[in-house]
């Protein structure tokens, strides 16, 4: 098992850092990295801010909550919301299930001069990049593989099958980290969570 550094840093020119916060800041990273965690902390700490809520046609984990950590759908009520032009963006993820922004939420929380942060794949933050050209992508990175490959074994909630595949697309997106605006290592969620806070702002609006 390589290192993260080192070769992924050669290989990948660093984001060029834009200096404007935004009003729209997506979430991104590979699988395991502590998006939900780093996003949960924010939402905790900054109450201003909207996390939105995606629709998803995955089951519900153990203490996920319809509403709250998704809305979970089925396939014909995902057709629907796609065909009536309601999500901002949406993507098949790991090959499986379908997961969508709904667009609703985002323009109410703009318009009262909330900051919105959206956690979502890769796929979809490069789609909200051409819905919105404002928007800000934030690459959350891993200390290092080793410590990706240990938080996706250590949280057990897939088995051997599926995160094999999730470390593959993990490996594909690593490799786009400089197509990103920021980047941002979780070495700890606290400060991880502080410093993608300072990159988001109210709108002018
Ligand atoms: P999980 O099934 O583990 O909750 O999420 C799997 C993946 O789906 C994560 O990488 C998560 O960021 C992504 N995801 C969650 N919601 C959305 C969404 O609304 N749109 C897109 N494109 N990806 C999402």
């Amino acid at each position: 098992r390589e290192a993260l550094y080192g070769w992924l840093d050669q290989r990948f020119p660093e984001p060029v850092a834009r200096p404007v916060r935004s009003s729209l800041v997506v979430l991104a990273g590979p699988t395991a990295v502590g998006k939900g965690t780093v996003a949960a902390h924010i939402r905790e700490n900054n109450p201003d801010v909207m996390l939105s809520v995606s629709a998803t046609t995955r089951a519900p984990r153990p203490g996920e909550v319809d509403g709250v950590h998704y809305h979970f759908v089925d396939d014909a009520e995902f057709d629907r919301m796609i065909a009536q032009d309601e999500l901002l963006e949406w993507a098949t993820v790991h090959g499986v299930h379908r997961y969508g922004t709904p667009r609703g939420p985002i323009d109410r929380a703009i318009n009262e001069g909330r900051p919105v942060l959206l956690e979502i794949d890769m796929q979809g933050a490069f789609q909200v990049r051409r819905s919105e050209p404002r928007a800000s992508l934030v690459f959350l990175l891993p200390p290092s593989w080793d410590e990706l490959v240990d938080r996706l074994v250590g949280r057990g909630t897939e088995d051997e099958e599926e995160r094999a595949r999730r470390l593959r697309t993990a490996r594909t997106e690593l490799a786009a980290q400089g197509e990103f605006d920021h980047r941002v290592v979780n070495d700890e969620v606290g400060r991880a969570a502080d410093e993608v806070v300072n990159l988001m702002q109210a709108s002018a609006r």
